[in-house]
């Protein structure tokens, strides 16, 4: 049995190496390439998983985006038409913005939560709360 003051002394020395990790955060990128007319997204749902979103929910603000039909194959996304690297990451960025990043404190540990048919983005670091708005 650990005494009192030995848990306590475990919490802090825990805790400055959870803070080191959001502050650690570095925007993910796409790595693409064009195949054809296809353009494959290589890291689509590592890239996802790194935001801590759902795939398919970046899936559909990428199609909605560069009005390409996309589907997910394992990892990777496959898309209908050439669609450049920059074009991709530069709307990456736009979804981390608008359902990722907090707009308050600016951290990435948020999630996406509905209440009565409107989704907020909700902050873990500083319980920012702001809606986002639905991907049709
Ligand atoms: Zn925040």
């Amino acid at each position: 049995m650990k005494s009192y003051e030995e848990l306590l002394d475990n919490l802090y020395t825990q805790l400055p190496e959870k803070l080191k990790e959001k502050t650690r955060f570095k925007m993910p990128e796409f790595r693409s390439m064009i195949q054809g007319k296809q353009t494959i997204v290589q890291n689509f749902v590592d890239v996802a998983e790194d935001l801590r979103r759902d795939p398919k929910h970046l899936m559909k603000f990428i199609t909605k985006e560069t009005a390409a039909p996309c589907n997910i194959d394992g990892k990777r996304l496959i898309m209908k038409g050439r669609i450049r690297d920059r074009v991709l990451n530069d709307r990456l960025e736009a979804y981390a913005k608008e359902y990722v990043l907090c707009g308050e404190c600016g951290k990435p540990d948020t999630t996406l939560v509905t209440q009565e048919g409107v989704t907020y983005l909700k902050c873990e670091a500083c319980g920012g709360r702001r809606p986002v708005s639905l991907i049709k």
